[in-house]
C-alpha cells in the first residue's frame, strides 16, 4: 500500500512504493507506453491540486484504458498507428459503402466478445469514488469502451459515444450492442473467424475475402442502417452536446485531464474552455500534451500508478492525523 510521509505541512510520497507499483505494470507493456516511475514532487503537486478542489471536472482519454488492456491509436511504439498500417474507418465511408459496413461489422462482430469483456482498472474505480464522495462534479471521456460506466460513474458524458450502443441512422433508435451480437450470430451461424488483433473501437483485422459472405441486419423498426453510437473519424460531435458539457464546466472549480495527449481538437477545446473560465488545470499523462502550456500541474506517469493514490481532502486529513 502507498504511504504518505508527512514533512512539515506537506505530504511527500514514498519512492519505494512508487517503484514497486511501476514494476507491477510490466505485463501491460504491450499496450502502455514506456514510462519512468512517477516523480514524487509532481505527485505531491497533484495531491495538493485535488485536495483544494470541491467540484472537480475530469476529462479522460485512451491513456486511462490502456491499463485495462485496450490499445490506443496514438501512443508512441505501442499505439495502433505505430504497430500497424491500419487506420480507423471514416464516417463517410461507413455511411456511403455497404461493403465498408459489412467489413466493419464483421470485424467488430469477431472482436466484440473480447473487447466487451474488458474491466475498469483502479484509475476508473478511483474516479467513481470521488464522484460518490461528492467531489467530482462531472466527467467527460473521449473513450468509447464503457469502462467508466462499468466502474459505476453516473455524472458522465461520453464525448465520442460508446461502442456498447447502436444507433439506427434512419429512425435514431438506440439499442444495446449486445443485442445486435445475438442477431449477428443468428444470421451468420457458420461464422467462426479468428481475431487477428484488437483495435480501440472493437475492430478486428480480417481480409475482404473473409468478410464477403457476412450478413449485416438492419433496424427492426424501420429497416435503416445500424451504426455504433460512436463518433467516427471525419464526423463531428453534436454542438448541443458540447455546450451541455460546457455548462457543467461552469459549475466546476478545477479541471483534471487524465490519460490524453489532447491531439484531437474535440478534446483540446475543453482545456481551452477551462482556461477561459479561469479554472486551474492539472494533467496526468505519459509524455507531452497539447495543453501542457495551460497546466498548473503536470504529472508524466501511468494513470494507474498515480490516480488510486491521490486522496480526497477528508481522506488526506485522516492520513496526516494517523
Ligand atoms: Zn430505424
Amino acid at each position: 500500500m502507498w504511504k504518505n510521509v508527512r514533512e512539515g505541512s506537506k505530504v511527500f510520497w514514498g519512492i519505494n512504493n512508487i517503484t514497486r507499483s511501476h514494476k507491477s505494470h510490466l505485463a501491460l507493456s504491450e499496450f502502455v507506453p514506456a514510462c519512468p516511475p512517477p516523480n514524487p514532487h509532481q505527485v505531491e503537486q497533484l495531491q495538493d491540486f485535488v485536495s483544494q478542489s470541491q467540484r472537480l471536472f475530469v476529462m479522460t482519454g485512451a491513456g486511462i484504458s490502456t491499463e485495462s488492456g485496450i490499445p490506443d491509436y496514438r501512443s508512441e511504439g505501442v499505439g495502433l498507428y505505430s504497430r500497424t498500417e491500419r487506420r480507423p474507418i471514416q464516417h463517410s465511408e461507413f455511411v456511403q459503402s455497404q461493403a465498408a459496413r459489412r467489413r466493419y461489422w464483421a470485424r467488430n462482430f469477431v472482436g466484440w466478445p473480447s473487447f466487451s469483456s474488458h474491466e475498469p482498472n483502479s484509475a476508473h474505480v478511483n474516479l467513481c469514488k470521488w464522484e460518490r464522495a461528492g467531489r467530482l462534479h462531472w466527467l467527460v471521456t473521449q473513450n468509447v469502451d464503457a469502462l467508466h460506466t462499468k466502474a459505476g460513474q453516473c455524472r458522465l458524458s461520453e464525448l465520442h459515444g460508446c461502442t456498447h450502443r447502436v444507433i439506427c441512422l434512419g429512425c435514431q433508435t438506440v439499442t444495446k450492442r449486445s443485442e445486435l451480437q445475438e442477431r449477428f450470430l443468428n444470421l451468420n451461424p457458420s461464422w467462426n473467424e479468428q481475431a487477428h488483433g484488437l483495435a480501440p473501437d472493437g475492430d478486428v483485422f480480417l481480409t475482404d475475402e473473409q468478410v464477403s459472405d457476412f450478413q449485416v441486419p438492419a433496424c427492426t423498426k424501420c429497416g435503416g442502417i445500424l451504426k455504433p453510437q460512436v463518433t467516427f473519424f471525419g464526423d463531428t460531435v453534436n454542438r448541443g452536446f458540447v455546450f451541455s458539457i460546457y455548462e457543467q464546466m461552469k459549475q466546476a472549480d478545477a479541471m483534471l485531464i487524465v490519460g490524453s495527449s489532447l491531439q484531437v481538437y474535440s478534446g483540446y477545446r475543453f482545456a481551452l474552455n477551462a482556461k477561459e473560465l479561469h479554472l486551474p488545470i492539472a494533467i496526468l499523462n505519459i509524455g507531452p500534451t497539447r495543453a501542457d502550456h495551460l497546466a498548473k500541474v503536470k504529472v508524466s506517469a501511468r494513470c494507474g500508478d498515480v490516480l488510486p493514490h491521490i486522496l480526497l481532502q477528508d481522506q488526506w486529513h485522516k492520513e496526516i492525523q494517523s
